[in-house]
């Protein structure tokens, strides 16, 4: 893809960040798409034990989650607060974004 260097930098970066929050949200919902299909084969599985149910389950649980949390993170992209702690308002950190996407405290409120 070539790159447009004629917007400045500050807007690219920023549409950067939003291609790559919608990025992370598309790969968040196809990895929670794909526990489900395999907890609902374990469900349908009468010689599975519970306990290999249950393990995926918590899986799915927190695939769910962070779902949730890219669905967030776009969110707040649009209304622009993204990359703002939601608790004291601070900036969070570029090493941080970088780190974890869909952050949404600094690191001393996380
Ligand atoms: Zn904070």
């Amino acid at each position: 893809m070539p790159a447009d260097q004629t917007t400045g930098t500050t807007h690219a970066s920023k549409d950067e960040t939003g291609r790559r929050l919608v990025a992370e949200l598309d790969s968040a919902r196809a990895h929670a798409r794909r526990i489900q299909d395999e907890y609902e084969a374990l469900l349908a599985d009468p010689a599975v034990i519970q306990e290999d149910r249950d393990a995926t389950r918590i899986l799915l649980e927190g695939a769910r989650e962070a779902v949730a949390a890219a669905e967030r993170a776009v969110e707040r992209h649009r209304s622009g607060t993204y990359g703002r702690c939601a608790r004291c308002g601070a900036e969070i950190p570029a090493e941080r974004l970088e780190a974890v996407p869909e952050a949404d405290t600094c690191v001393s409120c996380s």
